[in-house]
């Protein structure tokens, strides 16, 4: 038997990138949740890496016909209109009709797809941060001239977007006025502040973290994710991220954003106004949470996540980031000090020595990652980008360098 809809029903067409991943399995399972509810919330379209076997096995439950497989060559069942290649997710996009596009793809190899959802006016539900921090530039005025909407699906900027409901229609309201600057954030708002559980390595010695090996920094203790978010928690750069992903999706300058180490992921942000009154959004960390507040928008109804006891949580500690252990933080306000392609830059860097982390064998060492991020930043210019072809350009630039410092053997 149903439950009785607290509120209209949403009536939705999605389309979900990076559907075998951890937000995009989750994400279906928000979906059946809606349905069962009662919401007309239909997938129309999935698009995944090279996962074809669980992409095939998605679609064939969730009754999905056009899917996006940026491997190619798996043999696929007749039923389907599959897209094969690297810019297949894109295409999958442009082709077929929706009302919300999922972002959840992982890295900027998930930038082309997005913006042609928001240049194609779709609302835009954004996991995807990298997307947000090589190219908000390119995607925040592409939103203003469409009137795509940035659903925030990170749980932080969901947060966020929550406390200051009732201010905003949405976290970006379309402007009537083409290639003006960013929204800005209400003067009133004097600081946003973000919050990190601190990863595995919060209580680690800079020497300990040095040398940490990819299982250790694949621990995380609250949050489960795909593992390169996972290893960007415990060397702090999922935050410095969020940071400049704040900046886009809010319209704030460095000076106004924050971010605490708040070890029971249980508080996601906190917004200040100017006579100091402080809104905090709580919730457990399941990100099943923020993907229905984006998904079911402007709907709040009842959710599969469990709920907050604050008392069974007992304590909420909160702790300022040391700088010298987590510098990523620094390399992110610099980052939007530096603006142009700085924030391009900082995100390819980061992807090229997280995966050569990953790999293990002659990879560099848990510590180089952040070094090598802070050095590529300093080094590595590329023009401010006015097109996708440049971000992608100062991408692989950044990649380039990585990778031939790399090839010298730096930072094993
Ligand atoms: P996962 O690694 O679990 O999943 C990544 C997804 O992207 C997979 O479906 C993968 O497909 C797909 N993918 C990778 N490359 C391509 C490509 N070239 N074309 C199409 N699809 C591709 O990552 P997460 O789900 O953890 O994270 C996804 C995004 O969400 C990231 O940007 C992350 O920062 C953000 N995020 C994640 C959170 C989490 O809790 N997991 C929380 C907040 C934000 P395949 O499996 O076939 O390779």
């Amino acid at each position: 038997v149903r439950p009785p809809l607290s509120c209209p029903a949403v009536t939705r067409r999605l389309l979900i990138l990076g559907s075998t991943g951890s937000i995009g399995t989750q994400a279906l399972e928000v979906v059946a949740h809606l349905r069962a509810l009662g919401h007309d919330l239909r997938v129309v379209g999935l698009a995944a890496g090279s996962n074809a076997p669980l992409l095939y096995e998605q679609a064939h439950r969730a009754g999905v016909r056009d899917v996006a497989l940026a491997a190619n060559g798996a043999a696929a069942p007749d039923t389907l209109r599959v897209r094969e290649g690297p810019d297949a997710a894109e295409r999958l996009v442009r082709e077929v009709e929706c009302d919300v596009v999922l972002a959840a793809m992982v890295g900027v190899a998930g930038l082309p797809a997005t913006l042609a959802g928001v240049e194609l006016g779709r609302d835009v539900a954004l996991a995807n941060k990298e997307t947000l921090v090589a190219a908000g530039s390119l995607v925040v005025p592409a939103a203003q001239r469409s009137g795509a909407r940035l659903l925030p699906v990170d749980s932080e900027h969901s947060g966020v977007w929550q406390a200051l409901r009732g201010r905003f229609p949405s976290a970006l309201p379309a402007r009537p006025d083409p290639g003006a600057p960013p929204m800005r954030c209400p003067g009133d708002v004097a600081r946003i502040t973000l919050t990190a559980s601190g990863g595995p390595f919060r209580t680690w010695t800079r020497e300990q973290m040095a040398r940490a090996t990819p299982e250790q920094a694949l621990r995380h203790p609250t949050w489960r994710m795909g593992r390169k978010v996972t290893i960007d928690s415990a060397s702090l750069m999922n935050k410095a991220l969020e940071l400049i992903e704040a900046h886009w999706l809010f319209g704030l300058e460095a000076d106004r954003l924050d971010a605490v180490i708040h070890p029971q992921s249980i508080v996601h942000a906190l917004v200040e106004f100017a006579d100091g009154s402080v809104v905090a959004q709580l919730g457990v960390p399941d990100m099943r949470l923020p993907i229905q507040i984006a998904l079911a928008y402007p709907a709040r109804v009842p959710g599969t996540a469990r709920r907050v006891d604050l008392c069974e949580v007992g304590r909420l500690d909160f702790e300022p980031a040391d700088p010298g252990r987590f510098p990523a933080l620094a390399f992110a306000r610099r980052a939007m000090e530096l603006g142009g392609a700085a924030g391009a830059v900082l995100n390819a860097a980061n992807e090229a020595a997280v995966a050569a982390f990953l790999r293990g064998e002659g990879a560099p060492a848990f510590g180089a990652i952040a070094d090598l991020v802070g050095e590529a930043l300093e080094r590595v210019r590329a023009p401010a980008p006015r097109s996708l072809e440049d971000v992608l350009a100062a991408d692989a630039e950044a990649r380039r360098w990585v990778e031939s410092r790399l090839a010298r053997g730096v930072g094993r």
